[in-house]
């Protein structure tokens, strides 16, 4: 196997110390932050993201609360949820858990969070503060998918400021948590970028362009070896679960093929252990910035950048 494997989780016990160390100055100034996340429904993903999320506040120290409102939960449930929490001053940052059910619209839910609160930058206001390059919180997602990134370019000499102009970034998956921003932050930072999606004819004439590969598409081992160029940079965000026909139990995979990538890339990122464990790091360090501003104090990590 040629490619490098980016160890990201490494790189999230890295950004945590930063995140507990900003949490602990904050209480000095009289902040408390704290996340909540919202869970309606139970949706085995989200419920287990849910209890990860949990451990790692209670971990960092980070108040923490959930809100699990029953599958037949309505809209206006929902939202009574999102009024509760926006008012309450003990929560800083709020993460509405996807998938929700059906009947729920999501843009509704999402234009009702305190823009202020908004950690996952879902509100209209936060995703178009993103959009045009001045964001107010970044996602994690994606946040994470450039923070490992830039590690990794720094790691190899070379500074991601003169790397990403000239270089041109392949996305697949346009979500508005994870593609739409991870798009718009490759722009911001002066790459060639190409959106892909499940309309777009001949995914791989797109993908062997990618001298970044970003995939968030939830499809299984979708980009083979034979779909990108020699020397790519490649990161895995799906988590796909596949239940092992003999034994029944479910792991995990990502959305590329990772034997068949790695041969070719010049790094690649594991999944588990890649894009994931930095995201929730980054998610906490999301409503600890929040409360920094929220007091007008200078954020000193810029996980708002
Ligand atoms: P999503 O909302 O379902 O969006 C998937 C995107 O992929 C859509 O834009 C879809 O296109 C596109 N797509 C689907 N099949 C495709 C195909 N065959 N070819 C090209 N594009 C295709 O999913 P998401 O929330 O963005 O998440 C994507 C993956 O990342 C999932 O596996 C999820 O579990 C994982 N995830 C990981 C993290 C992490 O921290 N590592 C965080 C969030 C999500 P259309 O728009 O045309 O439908």
């Amino acid at each position: 196997m040629a490619g490098k494997v980016i160890d990201g989780n490494m790189l999230a016990e890295e950004l945590s110390e930063h995140v507990h160390e900003e949490l602990q100055q904050l209480r000095v100034s009289g902040a408390r932050p704290g996340l909540a996340t919202i869970l309606v429904g139970d949706d085995h993903a989200a419920a287990a993201y849910e209890r990860h999320v949990r451990r790692l506040a209670e971990r960092l120290e980070c108040e923490y609360a959930n809100e699990h409102l029953p599958d037949d939960a309505e809209l206006a449930d929902v939202l009574a949820v999102i009024g509760k929490l926006n008012a309450d001053p003990r929560i800083t940052g709020i993460l509405v858990l996807r998938p929700m059910p059906s009947g729920i619209s999501e843009p509704l839910v999402y234009r009702a969070l305190d823009p202020y609160k908004d950690v996952e930058a879902v509100h209209p206001e936060n995703a178009g503060l993103l959009a045009q390059g001045r964001p107010r919180f970044v996602p994690s997602t994606p946040a994470s998918c450039f923070y490992l990134l830039d590690a990794y370019l720094r790691s190899t000499d070379r500074e991601p400021e003169s790397f990403y102009p000239g270089t041109t970034l392949v996305v697949v998956g346009r979500s508005d948590s994870v593609g739409k921003p991870a798009a718009s932050l490759g722009l911001q930072r002066h790459a060639t970028v190409v959106t892909c999606h499940s309309r777009t004819n001949d995914l791989a004439a797109f993908t062997r362009q990618a001298d970044v590969l970003i995939v968030a598409a939830g499809v299984a081992g979708l980009v083979t070896g034979d779909m990108v160029r020699d020397g790519v940079i490649a990161v895995d965000v799906g988590i796909d679960p596949i239940k092992d026909p003999e034994t029944g139990k479910v792991r995990f995979v990502g959305d590329i093929d990772f034997e068949s990538v790695a041969a070719k890339a010049e790094a690649i990122t594991p999944v588990p252990g890649g894009v994931g464990p930095i995201t929730d790091v980054w998610l906490i360090g999301n409503a600890v910035s929040a409360a920094a501003a929220a007091l007008r104090v200078e954020p000193r990590f810029g996980f708002t950048t």
